[in-house]
């Protein structure tokens, strides 16, 4: 039997605003626990929460963005229900009047191919606080510093087939609510994170399997792996003759398997209703116009044009304009060499290469676009060579040099393009390799071509890697070939 997965995805992005939804507690990250956490946070008797206008703005912006209808009239519902890091007894959510309605996102798979993925709806709610289970021996910990914190929770329709396009539609949200600068993204601390569903069914059938919804998964590798594990369970489960039941599921990383949380009999009733403490939010024409004039390039505008007008390759495209860091140091790059093929391999080759060996993010890259731009110029015109510019790019990242140039003349780097000065250095070879010589002269004429390799190699040396390869491997042939 062939089976088809089907899989849905809620997101949930912390919204980069400096107080909490409801409240003018600070958001900063890591603080001492409970000393950002005040009473509206805590849903004291007699206080009165006040919405904050700049998540209104981050969610509408998220929802243009998508493609989204953005709805006139949007309504905050009390979600009920008791848990120790949630003292008020109830969570502030939206849910049958959600701020951004339908709209799509298009991701893009390894092959470079894409694909349309819908969003059924996003909506604002507050966080809840934190249990902490480790410092204390037998106890939990409350830290309620998050409680209030804004989140937009971004679903997804069924519409992903595999654990590879559900990783993409992943990054594809991390890439837009980064470039619109709304959220962090930062999965480690928490500011982005998913709850995964999950069902099977035969190939061909039309209605959906019963789904598993996976919670909290923080890591666009942890997504796939989950996903990896309970397609097996819910394909062995249903061969073996049993039934997938609607659960919730927890991804454990350590042992790459997901374990039963809750089934659907334990689910709680929430009994929404309106908050009465809060207006409903009313938006015009012209503030969403407002707020359309200032969305930044996208990144799926960026990748067409990357595509289209400088020519970069599908998957390079993709790469680059995933983050909007890399995507302008790559512009700045390019402003400055004019080769959008060069400006890109060396953003992801060497660049990025680097900047992983040193755990920087490219923000803080030692080496300016300004610079790297300059050191690819050297290279296009001829001033240096390929193996040079290696050296100058590690030169300018210990800081040896404020500029290609710079480091050039002091390592006495220029490229050897004389034509005499090359031919001198290679009768110099020749004349010390008589048994290598020998050998060329005696081999069959087709395996010429490789034993050049040694003759370049030694004139390379001779020049300390200043010599133009190309110009030595022509000179080099030519007067090897006359000795035949
Ligand atoms: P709930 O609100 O109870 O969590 P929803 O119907 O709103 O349920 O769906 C939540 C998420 O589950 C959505 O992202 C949706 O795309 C996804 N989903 C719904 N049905 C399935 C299914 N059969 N298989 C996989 N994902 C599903
Ligand atoms: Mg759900």
């Amino acid at each position: 039997m062939q089976w088809e997965t089907v899989i849905g995805l809620e997101v949930h992005v912390q919204l980069a605003t400096r107080s909490k939804i409801f409240s003018g507690a600070s958001t900063a990250f890591g603080a001492e626990p409970n000393t950002q956490a005040c009473a509206v946070d805590l849903g004291l008797p007699g206080v009165l929460p006040v919405l904050n206008e700049q998540a209104v703005a981050m969610a509408v912006q998220f929802g243009l963005a998508v493609h989204a209808d953005i709805a006139e009239v949007s309504i905050f519902d009390r979600k009920n229900y008791f848990y120790p890091d949630l003292p008020k007894g109830y969570q502030t959510s939206q849910m049958y009047h959600p701020i951004v309605g339908p709209g799509d996102v298009e991701i893009t798979l390894e092959d470079g191919s894409t694909k349309r993925i819908r969003i059924h709806h996003a909506h604002l709610e507050e966080d809840a606080g934190k249990s902490l289970h480790e410092d204390f021996h037998g106890m939990t910990g409350i830290d309620l510093n998050r409680a209030g914190t804004p989140l937009l929770e971004i679903v997804s329709e069924p519409d992903m087939r595999n654990a590879k396009e559900a990783a993409a539609y992943l990054k594809a949200i991390h890439s837009i609510v980064t470039y619109l600068g709304i959220s962090d993204g930062n999965m480690a601390e928490g500011s982005m994170r998913c709850d995964v569903n999950v069902s099977v069914r035969p190939k061909g059938q039309e209605a959906f399997g019963t789904r598993a919804e996976i919670k909290n998964v923080n890591s666009f590798r942890f997504v796939e792996r989950a996903i990896a594990f309970e397609v097996e369970r819910q394909i062995e489960l249903i061969e073996d003759g049993g039934k997938v039941v609607q659960e919730t599921r927890l991804f454990d990383p350590d042992r790459d398997e997901t374990r039963s949380m809750r089934t659907k009999e334990e689910a709680n009733d929430y009994r929404y209703f309106p908050c009465p403490d809060l207006l409903p939010v009313v938006l015009d024409q012209a503030y969403l116009d407002h707020l359309r004039g200032q969305l930044p390039e996208l990144p799926a505008d960026k990748r067409e044009r990357f595509q289209n007008e400088l020519g970069l390759s599908a998957y390079d495209a993709n790469v680059i304009s995933a983050s909007r860091d890399m995507a302008e140091f790559f512009e700045a790059v390019h402003n400055e060499c004019g080769d959008a093929k060069q400006a890109a391999n060396w953003v992801q080759g060497e660049l990025s290469g680097a900047l992983n060996r040193e755990n920087l993010s490219i923000a803080n890259s030692p080496i300016s676009a300004r610079q790297l731009g300059e050191l690819i110029s050297r290279v296009l015109d001829d001033t240096i060579n390929g193996k040079a510019a290696k050296e100058v790019f590690q030169a300018l990242w210990n800081g040896q040099g404020d500029s290609a140039d710079a480091v050039i003349d002091a390592k006495g780097l220029k490229q050897v393009t004389d034509t005499g000065a090359i031919e001198a250095m290679i009768d110099q070879v020749i004349a010390d390799s008589p048994a290598q010589v020998a050998q060329y002269r005696d081999s069959e004429p087709e395996k010429r071509g490789k034993m050049i390799g040694y003759f370049v190699g030694q004139v390379m040396k001779a020049s300390r890697g200043t010599a133009n390869p190309q110009q030595v491997n022509g000179l080099l042939k030519e007067k090897l070939d006359a000795l035949l």
